[in-house]
């Protein structure tokens, strides 16, 4: 009778010494006590003596630090764990595999992509023709900037090491809205390398109120999806580079013009600079990683106002010397007047000799004319009446412009002074009665946008599915 009263009880303490083995007993999971996640989220546990827990990746880092220090003995360990007299629990512990991380797996897949080779590069015939199926005229522009492109990726991929090849960083000067940014944006689509373009009108001396000239390259960093390898041969565009010239008779400190230039030549020479991942700024809290900026390609672009006055001045200086001496104002109607810049125009307009000669490649864009800006309305391949036409013909709506629509939008935009800019906006105030008015009415089919409609003196031309006209 006793050994039968016995025995429940002896089932119960086992059944709580196995429960306690669990840690379930008292209601909860059990936890990893270095980094405090429970079993749910870190996965199984790994039993130590004195019930410490521990998850397989703390014990990972806990392996990895002790041999990346040299801990002597832990080859030992590996080897004869008998030969440490440690707890038996602690020679039971399985073997840990280092996972492959597969951020690590992802680059070693893209690095072959983010080093140019010199075998695929695209020569600079070809890198011209597929700009000139999204940039009209700048014919010169565009044939400058692909050679330009070209030799800096030759000179990336180069690891011959006989010659030293030189940077072809730009400096590309021409009017608001004659397409230095879309240049340079198609530019980098094209060869599909990372872009960031900054303003420079927002970088100032280190330490003072705006972004350090280092920041740019946070940028870059952060249209690379933070990978240094392939950030290291992407394009920085640094507009309105004309705002950082020299200012003139001025007596306090230029922290937004001479040092900002001064900032940017170690930076367009080729450095090392410390940059925080995943921040424009630079923190305790940020991790930092190292660019070398000598693979960068830096374009520099600005309007550079007045530089035609400084050229100008030059020509007729040299023209109106000695016998030959020409009349005086010869240049002043010369629209090409920004093609015969120099350096020593530059150095004159207020930029310093030594950011120059860091931008070894200088030339110019034009202001784009009626013709032109009427181009630039149809002919890109994602031109804006294109992409207007299209979206109404989701509606299976035909929308059609006359040539002299087409004209007055032209010359409202040359109106504006702001070259192909202004195109888009004219455009949007245009069509927004259009694109209100018609998903209302589904028997429309086709709209005629005309001169009369652009100019504010008619309206357009709607068909009706059964082709009868409306005004
Ligand atoms: P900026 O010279 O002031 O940098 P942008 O490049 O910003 O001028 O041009 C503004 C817009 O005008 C571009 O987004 C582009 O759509 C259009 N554009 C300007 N120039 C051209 C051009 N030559 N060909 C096609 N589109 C152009």
């Amino acid at each position: 009778m006793e050994d039968e009263k016995k025995l429940p009880e002896e089932e119960k303490k086992e059944d709580a010494k196995e429960k306690r083995e669990n840690s379930t007993e008292s209601g909860y999971e059990k936890y990893c006590q270095l980094c405090r996640r429970p079993e749910s989220v870190a996965g199984k546990m790994i039993q130590m003596p004195n019930d410490f827990c521990i998850c397989n990746d703390c014990l990972q880092k806990t392996f990895d630090s002790i041999n990346g220090n040299h801990f002597p003995y832990m080859e030992m360990l590996t080897l004869d764990p008998s030969m440490l007299r440690m707890g038996g629990d602690f020679m039971k512990m399985p073997k840990v595999k280092k996972k492959a991380k597969p951020a690590e797996k992802e680059k070693q897949e893209t690095e072959d992509a983010s080093v140019p080779d010199i075998k695929k590069l695209k020569a600079p015939h070809r890198i011209k023709a597929e700009l000139d199926e999204y940039v009209i005229g700048q014919e010169h522009a565009k044939k400058v900037i692909s050679v330009a492109v070209y030799n800096h990726y030759k000179r990336v991929a180069d690891k011959s090491n006989t010659i030293e090849l030189e940077k072809s960083n730009m400096l590309m000067l021409g009017p608001t809205g004659s397409g230095k940014t879309y240049l340079v944006k198609t530019l980098a689509r094209l060869l599909n390398v990372p872009l960031a373009i900054t303003d420079a009108t927002t970088l100032t001396e280190a330490g003072y109120i705006g972004d350090d000239v280092e920041s740019v390259l946070s940028k870059l960093l952060a249209a690379a999806d933070n990978d240094g390898e392939r950030a290291e041969h992407g394009i920085i565009f640094i507009d309105e580079i004309d705002k950082i010239a020299k200012k003139r008779n001025t007596n306090s400190r230029d922290v937004s013009g001479e040092s900002v230039q001064q900032g940017l030549l170690k930076l367009l020479e080729g450095s090392e600079v410390e940059v925080p991942v995943g921040a424009t700024n630079k923190n305790a809290m940020v991790p930092m990683t190292t660019i070398n900026t000598k693979d960068i390609l830096f374009i520099c672009g600005g309007a550079f106002p007045d530089l035609e006055k400084v050229i100008q001045k030059r020509l007729n200086q040299t023209a109106m010397i000695g016998f030959g001496a020409e009349l005086r104002d010869k240049y002043a109607e010369d629209k090409k007047l920004l093609e015969k810049v120099t350096v020593e125009d530059l150095r004159e307009y207020g930029m310093i000799p030594e950011f120059l000669g860091r931008l070894p490649i200088i030339f110019s864009l034009q202001g784009l004319g009626k013709e032109q800006l009427i181009q630039v309305l149809k002919e890109p391949k994602n031109a804006i009446l294109k992409q207007y036409e299209h979206l109404l013909s989701l509606d299976e709506v035909k929308l059609v412009f006359a040539d002299d629509a087409l004209d007055a939008i032209a010359e409202r935009a040359l109106e504006k002074d702001t070259g192909a800019r202004a195109l888009r906006a004219i455009l949007e105030e245009i069509m927004l009665d259009i694109m209100y008015e018609i998903p209302k009415d589904d028997s429309i089919g086709k709209v005629t946008i005309t001169g009369d409609y652009v100019r504010g003196c008619g309206g357009p031309v709607i068909e009706m599915r059964g082709s009868e006209k409306m005004e």
